[in-house]
């Protein structure tokens, strides 16, 4: 497999505050990773710059005009609770979709099989009209919008093993039959959404809700039943993931106990259903992982497996 793996120094720019979880050490934890001889190959580039206007593939525009006027000229701007902006975020969060557009560019074209983008902030809790959850624009949504009116893709299947619910791309795709939204995460846990029950429009939402203290096993078996399944009759022309690591058993935010080897057993799984349906086509975008230790080593295996095959 031939990975490209999309890195920008602006991605560090987006500062949060002190104690802030969704730091910048996070990137820094994953750099110091890939410095090991396992990544020697790693195809690294870095991010390119998305146009604004790439926002408007998966929210309004007078979404995109509201987050625009609340980036601050300097100091950080609350955008909610535990959301912020400071006078690097937009730039930061444009490069992010760029990254993702462009690996998806590169996915259908052949210039590489797979991709990592290594963003922040990350992306998944950003519905239609609201950012929320650390995110500012759903970058995984765009991705997937991008496939669809740039080449084609008529069916795009989104991954999201993330800890917490992707609210924000079951919002975008609630009522759309042409993107399966798969989602294992921790339930009870913010931001309250992905029951069972959820399921879309057209039955093309997908969660797959775990129970606080659960791990591998439990994982595992979700994933199989419920969102390989979803991807096999879906028949994906590619498929996205929304990589967050927080589910990792050291991850401060939430309860569950996977281990490194159940990111890697996942992208395994889902480097097959890629090949099985989208000609090897898989876009991964850093999501959360908050435990800089937990994240290091899960995203580093999620990366090497992309590399391996
Ligand atoms: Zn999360």
């Amino acid at each position: 497999m031939v990975t490209r793996y999309f890195e920008h120094p602006i991605f560090k720019e987006h500062v949060t505050p002190p104690g802030h979880p969704e730091r910048v050490d996070r990137l820094r934890a994953l750099e110091e990773a890939l410095t090991a001889d396992a990544f020697a190959t790693l195809d690294r580039v870095e991010a390119p710059r998305a146009d604004e206007s790439a926002v408007l593939l998966a929210h309004p525009e007078s979404f995109l005009e509201k987050v625009k006027a609340q980036i601050p000229e300097e100091g950080l701007a609350r955008i909610d609770a535990d959301t912020v902006a400071g006078p690097k975020s937009m730039e930061a969060a444009l490069h992010g979709i760029g990254a993702a557009m462009a690996a998806v560019d590169g996915v259908f074209d052949r210039s590489f099989d797979n991709a990592f983008v290594a963003a922040r902030p990350p992306g998944h809790h950003a519905e239609k009209e609201t950012a929320m959850g650390f995110c500012l624009f759903n970058t995984a949504a765009i991705a997937a919008r991008h496939a669809q009116r740039t080449h084609g893709a008529e069916r795009v299947a989104i991954v999201d093993w993330d800890v917490h619910h992707g609210n924000g791309t079951q919002d975008i795709f609630w009522n759309d039959a042409s993107v399966l939204y798969c989602s294992t995460h921790q339930m009870p846990l913010y931001p309250g959404t992905g029951a069972k029950g959820e399921t879309g429009a057209h039955g093309t939402i997908c969660n797959a809700p775990l129970s606080p203290g659960d791990a591998g096993e439990a994982f595992r078996e979700a994933f199989k039943s419920r969102v390989l399944n979803a991807i096999d009759a879906f028949r994906p022309d590619l498929i996205v993931i929304s990589a967050g690591f927080d589910a990792h058993h050291r991850d401060p935010l939430a309860n569950l106990n996977l281990v490194e080897d159940d990111f890697d057993w996942a992208t395994g799984r889902l480097i097959e259903a890629a090949g099985r349906h989208a000609d090897n086509r898989l876009v991964s975008v850093l999501e959360g992982g908050y435990d800089l230790q937990g994240l290091a080593a899960s995203a580093g295996t999620h990366i090497q497996r992309l590399m391996w095959g």
